[in-house]
């Protein structure tokens, strides 16, 4: 099939939260969909090999900072952890997008819910009763974890992920192409007309082609969008800088716990300032490269043994995004303030916890890359850039005065653009 032969009313790039929601609301509308991806199509396994295949790390900074995405069908949700954090409305309305119908649908169709206690590992519950002993308000937080599929403990399918969306929109006739990495987007007459991108058929090579469609929606996530819509001409994009939420995953042993897979990231704290800390509890499919990529060799045979715990802090907006893609950040003072505060109070916990033996991995450890895109600016509140019919809906649109994790926003958003894009 060469979508250049076909008609589509649209195409979305990527098929990360937003890039799915909206090619399966518009397919299931009955508009002709077809969405190009980046990575490939592989079901999703959480086994060091299938996170290898899929995880895609990217430099932030001269130093050790990255962060971590995913390339698949399904975007970075086939990796995430599923904690979520309500939409902040009222940051949205003041920028003219009302998400409040868009966030009472997203709540009714998905589970979205603290854990019940007995889903709680081991070491999370271990943490936690650590925490609050040094007065921490130490709580659950909201998981997009189907329960019901957790009969027998942790399970990584009852985590919603973007795939399901993207398999439905393709029940409904949406047409995906994976291995499609878009490298241009067509512009004729000041409006979007289509796409450029080499289709990597074998490992060896690719075959360049274009598709058209009269509207493009660009949810090639954070990293990626930004670069994309710089090659459209639009400017001003990374002026200010842009922030990463670093932190400090920090581990220790702690004789005699019988530790399981669990949910990483159900429970934590917030500091004053901006700084979180919060369960760091990875899977042992996790653990095992971790540890092995941090030498921390006595940790790699004791997975039952270990604890974790995060610290993420809110960093100001600085550094630059080079013309040809890179990143490029150096932390500040208060920013590395934050984080040595952080770090103090996260050992604190781990050593209130009885662990022995703490280890951390430095700052290499950013989240979420956001500031680079804003809405008002480089988008209008219909998520249209300057270049008519082109759309940018993905976490590089978030607001900087929203510090949390983005699915949920995310989801509501691609709703938002959704009933625009189906507006008569
Ligand atoms: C380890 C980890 C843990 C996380 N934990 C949480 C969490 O607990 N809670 C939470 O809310 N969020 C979490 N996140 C973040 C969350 O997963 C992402 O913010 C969210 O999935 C972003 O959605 P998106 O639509 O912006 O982009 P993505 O999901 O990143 O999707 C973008 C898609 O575009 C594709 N693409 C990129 N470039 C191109 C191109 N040139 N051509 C075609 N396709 C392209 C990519 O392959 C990808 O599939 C986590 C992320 C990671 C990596």
């Amino acid at each position: 099939m060469n979508p250049a032969t076909r008609e589509f009313d649209m195409i979305v790039i990527g098929s990360g939260t937003c890039g799915a929601t909206i090619a399966r609301d518009l397919s299931c509308a009955g508009k002709r969909v077809l969405m190009l991806e980046r990575g490939g199509n592989a079901p999703l396994k959480e086994t060091l090999g299938g996170i290898v295949r899929i995880a895609d790390q990217v430099k932030l900074g001269a130093g050790t900072l990255g962060t971590v995405r995913a390339l698949t069908a399904g975007g970075s949700t086939a990796m995430y952890f599923g904690v979520v954090n309500d939409p902040p409305l009222d940051v949205f309305r003041a920028l003219g997008i009302d998400l409040a119908g868009d966030f009472a649908a997203v709540r009714a169709e998905l589970p979205i819910a603290p854990l019940p206690d007995a889903l709680l590992s081991p070491q999370a519950r271990h943490l936690a009763d650590a925490a609050r002993s040094l007065g921490h308000a130490w709580r659950k937080y909201d998981m997009l974890v189907d329960a019901s599929r957790c009969a027998s403990g942790y399970a990584y399918d009852a985590k919603w992920k973007a795939r399901r969306y993207v398999e439905d929109a393709m029940r409904d006739g949406a047409t995906l192409v994976v291995r499609a990495n878009v490298e241009r987007i067509l512009i004729e007459r000041g409006k979007a007309v289509g796409v450029v991108y080499r289709e990597r058929r074998t490992p060896f090579g690719s075959t360049p082609r274009e598709a058209r469609a009269p509207k493009i929606v660009l949810a090639a996530g954070e990293l990626a969008s930004p670069q994309m819509l710089r090659g459209c001409g639009i400017e001003g994009i990374g002026a200010r800088g842009f922030y990463c939420n670093p932190g400090y995953a920090i581990y220790g042993l702690v004789r005699g716990l019988r530790g399981t897979d669990g949910f990483v990231g159900c429970m934590g704290g917030e500091l004053e300032d901006g700084i979180e800390l919060g369960d760091a509890n990875v899977v042992h499919a996790i653990h095992r490269p971790m540890m092995l990529g941090g030498m921390h060799l006595r940790h790699l045979r004791s997975f039952p043994e270990t604890i974790g715990i995060g610290v993420k802090v809110e960093d100001t907006l600085s550094g630059r995004l080079h013309p040809d893609g890179r990143f490029d950040k150096q932390l500040g003072p208060d920013d590395l303030h934050k984080l040595d505060k952080g770090k103090r109070a996260a050992v604190e916990v781990l050593k209130a916890s009885g662990a022995r033996h703490i280890v951390d991995f430095g700052v290499t450890a950013a989240g979420r890359v956001g500031g680079l895109l804003q809405i008002g600016e480089h988008v209008d509140a219909n998520l249209e850039t300057s270049v008519r019919n082109l759309h940018v809906c993905d976490g590089s649109v978030i607001p900087d005065a929203m510090r949390g994790t983005p699915t949920l926003t995310l989801l509501c958003l691609a709703h938002y653009l959704s009933r625009r894009l189906l507006a008569p």
